[in-house]
């Protein structure tokens, strides 16, 4: 694609970096098939095609952004399905980031809009706020008919029924491995899994630990930035970013670090990109180091050899994070080990569409995100798990809202299929 940035607008990194993912694009629209909101709204502006066009124009332009763009970009799931298609290597998901901070920075959203996404900015990336909302959330939910707007109403379904008591392996601390220790990681706990299912991270532990991992839960690290960064809020995020950085930094100077493990795809994908997201400051080096340590827990389980088990006759209907196949690249390997612990797999049909989840987007967008919900629950129970796997808690909270059958993080099969308890959702 043609671009016509001037020389002064190319001084600005990330003018640049958008310059050069432009120009990569042919408009071939390839990406339009397999992107989710182009399937449910049919429309070329809510493609990535489209998406493509309307940023290049806003920012070669330098426009102050309009609603009808500013509502098409909102659109977007990132759900990156566009760059696993695209056959010219057009990094959409940088460029839709910066898309989002341009809006962000020159955009005067309408006052619920600011008040809203205020909110959600200051809660969801705390624990304790977040659980403190969720209480707040349960006792209102009767009442949830009464209120007028769509995404308030989302905000209390999606509510747990359950909120589960803080874990104490979330807290700063080193957990020894069992046996001669083979590797050192840190686990980042995350912020929104700490408040909704603490099951995750137990499970993580257990597992690296009896793989013969020395765990390292890091004082100062906290949310990876992403609620915020997909918000276009990139001072927030890149503040959170730093924290994680510095505390991982730490550890790795200290008594070292062989990987930063991420039990969240969307984390996962954002700590991957700290090396992008700090190129140009200070912090380059060293946040290029921990996006290079940086790995999804089936990546380290798979380095560790997980021990083959015996069939355990449970139909796993595995559900693929668009984070972690799109965002990471990592598509068979949380199969693989799946069935190496000696679970069936089954996948939907649709495998490679998002569940409507994508961090807020839920909350934000949920007509659009309820359809979506709905065609990945129907895809699934055509398949007829026993229970539903995924690796991102985003998608467990959004199929979990639905499914018929238990949903559970993909980690805690494996770690129940080498020694660990049964998972609570199938217990229960
Ligand atoms: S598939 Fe890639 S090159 Fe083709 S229109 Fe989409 S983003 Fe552009
Ligand atoms: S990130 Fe997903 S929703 Fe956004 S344009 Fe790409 S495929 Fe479509």
């Amino acid at each position: 694609m043609q671009t016509n940035f001037t020389e002064a607008q190319l001084q600005d990194p990330d003018t640049a970096r958008a310059n050069q993912i432009l120009r990569a694009c042919v408009h071939c629209g390839f990406c339009t098939a397999t992107c989710p909101t182009y399937q449910v709204l049919g429309d070329e502006l809510d493609s990535p095609r489209g998406r493509i066009y309307l940023m290049k124009d806003m920012l070669e332009n330098e426009r102050v952004p309009d609603a009808k763009t500013v509502q098409h970009i909102d659109r977007c799931l990132s759900c990156l399905a566009c760059m696993t298609t695209c056959p010219s290597g057009v990094h959409y998901m940088h460029l839709v980031d910066h898309a989002r901070a341009y809006i962000e920075e020159h955009y005067r959203r309408p006052w619920h809009d600011r008040a809203l996404r205020s909110v959600l900015a200051r809660v969801l990336p705390h624990p304790m706020r977040f659980r403190l909302a969720l209480a707040g959330a349960k006792l209102a939910r009767p009442f949830r008919r009464l209120i007028p707007d769509a995404r308030l109403r989302a905000m209390l379904e999606m509510a747990p029924r359950r909120i589960p008591p803080v874990s104490r392996n979330d807290d700063p601390q080193v957990f020894p491995a069992e046996g001669a220790p083979r590797m050192r990681v840190a686990l980042m706990t995350g912020c929104a899994q700490r408040a909704l299912n603490t099951d995750i991270n137990d499970a993580t532990i257990r597992l690296l630990t009896r793989l013969g991992c020395e765990v390292v839960v890091a004082e100062g690290q906290g949310c990876c930035g992403a609620l915020t960064h997909h918000m276009g809020r990139e001072s927030q995020a890149h503040a959170s970013a730093a924290r994680n950085i510095r505390a991982w930094v730490a550890e790795v100077t200290g008594a070292g670090l062989d990987a930063v493990v991420i039990n969240t795809s969307g984390c996962g994908t954002t700590v991957k990109d700290y090396g992008h997201m700090f190129r140009t400051g200070p912090l380059a080096e060293e946040a290029a180091a921990i996006s290079a340590l940086a790995c999804d827990v089936t990546e380290l389980v798979a380095r560790l050899e997980l021990p083959e088990g015996a069939a355990k006759g449970l139909r796993v209907g595995y559900h693929a994070a668009c984070s972690l196949q799109h965002g990471q690249k990592v598509r068979d390997t949380p199969k693989v080990l799946l069935r190496r612990a000696g679970f069936e797999v089954v996948e939907p049909a649709d495998a490679h569409l998002c569940c409507g989840s994508a961090g807020t987007y839920n909350l934000l967008q949920p007509g659009i995100s309820g359809r979506l919900k709905d065609r990945k629950l129907r895809t699934l129970e055509a398949v007829a798990p026993d229970v539903i796997a995924a690796g991102n808690i985003g998608c467990m909270m959004q199929i979990g809202s639905g499914a018929a059958v238990p949903v559970v993080h993909s980690v805690e099969l494996l770690d129940w299929a080498t020694g660990g308890p049964r998972p609570r959702a199938l217990s229960e």
